[in-house]
């Protein structure tokens, strides 16, 4: 029985998790949760899996769980120092790391410190800190399983190759809602557009973040630490079809591939099982009901988000941070109507023109760059008329 905490239990990630973890009741046990707005649900949750602890984000949310979860028999906590708790808890063996954005960060530092073997869908982690992610990760000797579907795809088209073999890791990518829009058409695309992801169904921020294709460059980022591949090794083709979940491809010529059908649970499932394989519950693949798979080079004058991503690697240092912040910000502001779709790309590359990269040594010195990319960009996005 592999016991499990999940931070993050009530998001598209986390939500799909406990599907897995609850068709296999003898397999996986959630010990511990993490939540962040949504209550109602963290208290069903906390009813239907019994976990020892629950956390809360905001520590002004605690009496209201507290009052949710009335005679229920669970240690409940809040604050960053509940969310350490849940990543530390004793007993657990994998933390599925699954909040949105740099505020992971803290929480899974403290998982892979208590030697917790990771899951990792929170991207924005080694984005932002991925040297000293990789060091800890080395340092503690624990596991680190990749969730998001492309890095699953690359790390199951490696396995049992050697590293300097590899020529070329090609992460594919849907295009988005906005991959054949009229570029002159961008400029009034409204929040309800770019949420409409034609293939996957995920949390508002990343939904946005593949609109804008920043999620691919994020990716990138992720798979130049996962995997110690440099920049000019990692190439995105356009795959509209998202079949095809990433490729390997081999001095010899030979390209590996991973395809399925475009659902989070697979490649959960197998962070939480691997090296085992366990049923996803998701539809099998076949391929002759397929009209075709297509592929193509991204345009980076629609995404110019995935060329400031190639640049924040190229310059390194605290120089990614700073971009997933002035991201963070930009896609929030988008979402509450004060950005256009096409300004959030401009946050993000004035932020970044703004800034001297400089080296960190620590996650307080990454929560600084973080923290000065916010306000770099916040400033910047008052400046933008729509
Ligand atoms: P989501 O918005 O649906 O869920 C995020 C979770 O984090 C929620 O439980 C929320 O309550 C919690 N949270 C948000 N802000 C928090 C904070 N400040 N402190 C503590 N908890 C907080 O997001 P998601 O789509 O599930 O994505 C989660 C992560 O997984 C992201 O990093 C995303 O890039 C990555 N990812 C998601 C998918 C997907 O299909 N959804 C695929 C690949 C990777
Ligand atoms: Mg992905």
């Amino acid at each position: 029985m592999k016991q499990i905490a999940i931070l993050g239990s009530t998001g598209s990630i986390g939500v799909s998790t406990l599907e897995i973890v609850a068709s296999h009741p003898d397999t996986f046990r959630v010990v511990a949760l993490s939540a962040g707005k949504n209550l109602e649900l963290c208290a069903r949750q906390v009813r239907q899996f019994r976990p020892k602890l629950v956390a809360v984000a905001d520590p002004h949310d605690l009496p209201r769980l507290r009052e949710l979860l009335d005679g229920q028999d669970v240690e409940i906590t809040g604050g960053l120092e509940g969310l350490c708790a849940v990543a530390t808890a004793d007993g657990v063996q994998m933390v599925v790391a699954a909040i949105v954005g740099a505020a992971g960060l803290v929480p899974t530092a403290a998982a892979i410190r208590a030697g917790k073997d990771v899951a990792l869908a929170n991207k924005e982690t080694l984005v932002t800190a991925g040297h000293l992610f990789m060091e800890l990760v080395a340092t503690h000797q624990v596991k680190l399983h990749p969730v998001d579907s492309e890095h699953s795809a690359v790390f199951q088209s490696i396995t049992g190759h050697r590293n300097q073999d590899i020529t070329k890791i090609i992460l594919t990518a849907s295009g988005g809602p906005f991959r054949e829009t009229p570029l002159e058409r961008l400029k009034t695309v409204t929040v309800q557009d770019a949420l409409n992801h034609p293939n996957w169904s995920m949390g508002r921020k990343i939904t946005i973040d593949s609109a804008t294709m920043m999620n691919k460059g994020l990716e990138v980022i992720e798979a130049r630490w996962l995997f110690d591949a440099p920049a000019d090794k990692i190439s995105v083709n356009i795959h509209p079809q998202s079949i095809i979940h990433s490729m390997v491809e081999y001095v010899d010529g030979c390209v590996i591939a991973q395809l399925g059908m475009p659902d989070m649970k697979a490649p959960i499932a197998y962070a939480l099982s691997y090296p085992a394989r366990v049923s996803s519950g998701i539809k099998p693949l076949d391929l002759t009901e397929l009209s075709g798979l297509t592929f193509f080079k991204p345009d980076l004058e629609r995404f110019p988000c995935l060329g400031l991503a190639y640049r924040a690697l190229g310059e390194g240092e605290s120089m990614p941070a700073v971009m997933n912040a002035a991201n963070e910000i930009a896609v929030e502001a988008f979402l509450e109507g004060r950005i256009s779709f096409l300004q959030i790309a401009r946050v993000i590359e004035q932020t970044m023109d703004r800034h001297q990269a400089h080296r960190l040594s620590s996650i307080d010195e990454v929560l600084a760059a973080d923290q000065w990319g916010r306000e770099a960009a916040r400033a910047i996005c008052t400046t933008m008329t729509r």
